[in-house]
């Protein structure tokens, strides 16, 4: 598997502390990417590791997955890399591993790869199609079938939406989207614009005035809630 970089965290990607690996290769161009370096799949900073070393990896860490934590697989897109990263999700399972991922949710692979993903994250950026194409370079079409394909299934499911001013930044169109499905097993978080990444960009940066402001966040929070949609803290 394509490796961008590893390390611990605390529950930032999943609940406890967490062994997270971020995958090489993301088929999104993002424009507020924090890791740009992540997106090409051929990226020079990648190191290889098998399936294999990965899990020997994950046993010997064992004892640091106190308070429920566990493995973590992002990117770039972690679910480009399907077939071992299922391979590697049912093997850290039958050891007792909790696992998890942070995905864009456009695989066509997701509910399969869900099948061994004890705690799943989404990324959602925007429900018009449009918008999503201007500011991502893809539409949404196959973000929301997932999405909807979850909800159905009453699974588990964090979805963060990152806040960006003039891009995303009004809650209605998203409430209005999800208020339309059973999403009682979902929780939502709000993750407000940043531009730690930025200096890693080669490309032009586009985003000029993305920063939002604690009352857009209030804003999203209070609009979701009295919609009967789960929030949790960021
Ligand atoms: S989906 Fe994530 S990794 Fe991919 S381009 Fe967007 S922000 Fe970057």
């Amino acid at each position: 598997m394509k490796i961008l970089q590893k390390g611990f965290n605390y529950s930032q990607d999943g609940p406890g502390n967490r062994l997270v690996y971020h995958l090489q290769g993301c088929n999104f161009r993002c424009k507020w990417c924090s890791n740009p370096e992540s997106m090409n799949a051929d990226g020079s900073d990648a190191k290889i590791y098998t399936v294999d070393e990965l899990l020997d990896e994950a046993k010997r860490s064992r004892m640091m997955f106190f308070d429920g934590g566990g493995v973590t697989f992002t990117g770039g897109e972690c679910a480009l890399q399907h077939d071992e990263l299922i391979e590697l999700l049912k093997k850290l399972q039958d050891e007792g591993i909790n696992t998890a991922i942070e995905t864009n949710a456009s695989s066509p692979h997701l509910m399969k790869i869900a099948e061994n993903v004890d705690y799943l994250i989404t990324d959602f950026k925007h429900y018009d199609t449009d918008i999503h194409k201007k500011w991502i370079g893809v539409g949404n079409e196959a973000v929301k079938a997932n999405l909807e394909k979850i909800f159905a299934s009453g699974r588990q499911l964090h979805i963060r939406i990152p806040v960006i001013k003039n891009i995303n930044d009004n809650p209605h169109g998203f409430v209005d989207y999800f208020k339309r499905f059973d999403t009682a097993n979902t929780v939502f978080e709000f993750l407000a614009y940043h531009e730690f990444g930025k200096d890693k960009w080669t490309q032009e940066y586009e985003i000029t005035d993305g920063f939002v402001s604690d009352e857009t966040i209030t804003e999203f929070k209070n609009l979701f809630v009295a919609n009967g949609l789960n929030v949790t803290a960021t």
